[in-house]
């Protein structure tokens, strides 16, 4: 029977992440994997979540009954006040509510299903390039009809502005459209704060229902308010939209699965029939969301002290990356690589888009064993004062050979 099982494509990150975990040579440098390291190049534990965890596997009130079917309020009120703002307006008015999720890929994945089989929406839309998982979460939901909307001018090395505007303009009504809220990944680069008016603009225009995916807040500046701005501007004009929260990043809690999925209405009218048909979404997928990392989070971030412990991990994390991004820099105009480089240093958050073509990354891999996708997408938390030079360098080389 199953032999007509036909062998699935591997996912490149991880095949990335295979191969430089087999390779021997000395210098070899992780560039693919989308995580934070530590200058020694190690993951790293916040210490906030370390001290949170272990208190909490002493607490002995804590047992292991199931979750409810969408999650605790602590946790899911703590999510959407972090991503709307405390002094939410929706939130106040009950018209915005969260529900934990598998992370941010299971948000995603809750919304598709959600605006498919509830709100029969067919099509859906993503920046060409985008996070090469949003395709495929949006199909298996149901959605019949993958669109792009231009986003990366590869010879400029930045927005494509006026393409991302006109495809938006041609979408039809009630397409999902899904919009990076910041720390575009994979090009790090985010529309300005007018180019997001424009976006809107359009959007309100066309009635284009905006899915925001919020993977890095906080981790891309160091400060969790300027990195929602986007997602509160929509609310603020009076949108009604979805806005996928992942903790991985920002926590550091990658495997745990943290996440939540925010949905903010025009009434709290509709709330009650909508919070019912998505718990029977999770019913049906999962029944039931963990709840380990997700006691971390809402311990953190309900906790003044601990919330502020957090606030400074996140800016050890954002300013690490921004000396790196500094260094690379600094190295390669030394170096004289031909090619404009500034927009290593003005991209934010973890990823790069080095603008590298395929054989070049090829170069990279096969002869200085740096590991990096072949979109020319670096994450720039696998550089550290000890590589930096050498990756500079293998850069140089590859771009003059
Ligand atoms: N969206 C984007 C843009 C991402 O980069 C990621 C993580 N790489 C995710 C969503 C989801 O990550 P996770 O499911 O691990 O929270």
């Amino acid at each position: 029977m199953f032999n007509s099982v036909e062998k699935g494509k591997p996912i490149e990150v991880f095949q990335l992440n295979r191969m430089f975990l087999e390779d021997p040579h000395k210098n070899k440098a992780n560039l693919g994997v989308g995580a934070y390291r530590t200058t020694e190049g190690k993951p790293w534990v916040l210490p906030v979540v370390r001290k949170t965890e272990i208190k909490l596997t002493q607490d002995e009130s804590i047992n292991h009954e199931y979750l409810p079917v969408c999650g605790t309020d602590a946790f899911t009120q703590a999510a959407s006040g972090l991503l709307l703002g405390e002094q939410s307006k929706a939130l106040a008015e009950k018209r915005a509510f969260g529900v934990q999720t598998l992370s941010g890929t299971g948000a995603l994945r809750l919304g598709a299903e959600f605006l498919r089989k509830k709100l029969g929406r067919t099509i859906f839309y993503y920046s060409d390039p985008t996070w090469e998982n949003h395709h495929q979460v949006f199909t298996n939901a149901g959605f019949e009809t993958a669109k792009t909307y231009r986003y990366w001018d590869q010879v400029n090395r930045q927005i494509d502005f006026k393409g991302l505007l006109a495809d938006l303009s041609e979408a039809p009504e009630g397409a999902v459209i899904i919009l990076h809220a910041c720390a575009h990944n994979p090009t790090g680069s985010d529309p300005t704060q007018d180019q997001w008016k424009q976006i809107a603009d359009v959007m309100e225009q066309k009635r284009l229902f905006p899915f925001f995916d919020s993977a890095y807040q906080g981790f891309a500046s160091g400060d969790p308010d300027k990195d929602a701005w986007a997602v509160r501007y929509f609310v603020d004009r009076g949108f009604e939209l979805v806005c996928a929260q992942s903790f991985a990043k920002n926590f550091g809690l990658y495997c745990e699965r943290v996440g939540n999925l925010t949905i903010v209405q025009k009434s709290s009218k509709t709330t009650e029939a909508v919070h019912s048909q998505i718990t029977l979404l999770v019913r049906a997928m999962y029944s039931n969301p963990p709840a380990f990392g997700s006691r971390i989070v809402s311990a953190v971030l309900n906790d003044p002290q601990l919330r502020q412990e957090w606030m400074d991990c996140i800016k050890t994390m954002s300013s690490r990356i921004l000396q790196m991004r500094a260094a690379l820099y600094g190295h390669l105009t030394r170096l004289n690589t031909p090619g404009t480089w500034n927009h290593i240093t003005e991209q934010i958050g973890m990823f790069s888009y080095t603008g590298l073509n395929e054989k070049q990354v090829r170069i990279l891999i096969e002869e200085f064993h740096i590991y990096l996708l072949k979109t020319g997408r670096i994450n720039m938390c696998g550089l550290n004062e000890s590589n930096v030079e050498y990756v500079a360098k293998a850069i140089h080389c590859a771009v003059t050979r």
